[in-house]
């Protein structure tokens, strides 16, 4: 492997390139120019920050979603342009790092060319697992995780099988809520929800990680990804984000991976796994700077975006893919100043009481619970 990767620079197609994930990348793939070259940029609407980037990287192929005023000679424009970026000969790997459902198309185009599929889009994974799995294993494609949690446990489980395995903890910062009581959280604003403790990152996960949603979506994901059953996976608030997850193994033994809270690396080891290589931009680990690191128990109580995505996952069908809608139609209206936070929870879980039992079995199946939770969830508003 290790001589594989250094043969040709190989080519990496990033959407959503102007993000919170999109510009970490860059910063990666500006350090590690003999290993990869850029081949494709794509970015919702940023056409400013994308125009920069494609001056920097010269990449092949320039895609934007929802184009401005202004055309670009040569860009690729509408929702289309996350496929062709994808397929394209000279990408290797996709750096799949567009916020929600609208990534899925992609994902599964790249799969079944037999890329490998670096996943920052974890929205794709939870809404249609089974068919993203399939789409892995037909296509010879690789998913590999770039939320730190995910990258956490396949770097701790790389190299060991599957069986192995009795238990994962995913560790959650518990976000800015952490300490709030019931009263204070009745409250809360959409500054407060955006003030994170310990992650910069884009505004749609910064509130699912308040709400805990964010913690929901992860535990799908790891059961996908890694072929967890729910009842071994786990999650603990870990207030420091240093632990980024733990996995038990059948002789009791436990292992964590350890780090800043920063992404750099979960990019940079999603790009190079199973190998590893030298990043100057990685910052340094320092135990005694970073102590204490302490642990607690998940007040789900508080949170009830946590359970109720966690039971849509047990549940399977199509549960997953309305919880998933049903969180990013709340969240964006709540980002819009429209509803309270704690009305983000009460409308996922009347979405899922509308439609937790739509099947899940195909693709159009999955579209179709995905919009009907949306529409629910904009028409519940709008009366
Ligand atoms: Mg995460």
């Amino acid at each position: 492997m290790g001589a594989d990767v250094s043969a040709r620079p190989r080519g990496i197609a990033i959407l959503g390139s102007t993000g919170s994930i999109g510009t970490t990348a860059l910063r990666v793939l500006e350090r590690q120019g003999s290993r990869f070259r850029v081949a494709a940029l794509t970015a919702f609407n940023n056409a400013g920050l994308l125009e920069q980037q494609v001056a920097q990287f010269q990449p092949g192929f320039v895609g934007i979603v929802a184009n401005g005023s202004e055309p670009h000679a040569g860009w690729h424009v509408g929702p289309q342009c996350l496929v062709d970026a994808v397929q394209r000969d000279d990408v290797d790997i996709v750096l799949n790092a567009v916020v929600g459902a609208v990534g899925l198309e992609a994902t599964l185009a790249a799969l079944a060319r037999g890329k490998r599929v670096a996943l920052a889009n974890k929205e794709t994974l939870v809404m249609a697992g089974a068919l993203v799995t399939a789409a892995c294993a037909s296509g010879g494609g690789e998913l590999i995780p770039v939320d730190s949690e995910h990258s956490a446990i396949l770097q701790c489980i790389t190299g060991r099988q599957g069986v192995d395995v009795r238990r994962v903890i995913i560790t959650a910062s518990g976000g800015p809520f952490r300490e709030w009581t019931p009263e204070r959280l009745a409250d809360a604003t959409l500054e407060d929800a955006l003030r994170h403790p310990t992650w910069q990152m884009g505004r749609k996960i910064t509130v699912d990680s308040a709400t805990l949603a964010n913690k929901a979506l992860e535990v799908i994901e790891a059961h996908f990804l890694f072929g967890i059953p729910y009842d071994q996976i786990e999650v603990v608030v870990h207030p420091q984000s240093i632990v980024h997850s733990l996995v038990e193994f059948v002789d009791g033994s436990v292992l964590a991976q350890l780090g800043v809270p920063s992404m750099e690396l979960p990019v940079l080891y999603a790009l190079t796994h199973p190998d590893r290589v030298p990043d100057s931009g990685v910052q340094p680990f320092d135990p005694v700077a970073h102590s204490p690191l302490t642990f607690e128990k998940i007040r789900s109580e508080q949170f009830p975006a946590f359970a109720l995505g966690v039971a849509a996952g047990r549940r399977g069908g199509a549960a997953p893919a309305v919880f998933n809608a049903a969180n990013e139609a709340a969240v964006s209206l709540f980002l819009d100043g429209r509803i309270r936070f704690q009305n983000i929870g009460s409308l996922i879980a009347s979405a899922l009481d509308a439609f937790g039992d739509l099947p899940g079995d195909s693709r159009e199946a999955i579209l179709a619970a995905d919009s009907a939770a949306r529409r629910f969830v904009q028409e519940r508003f709008a009366c």
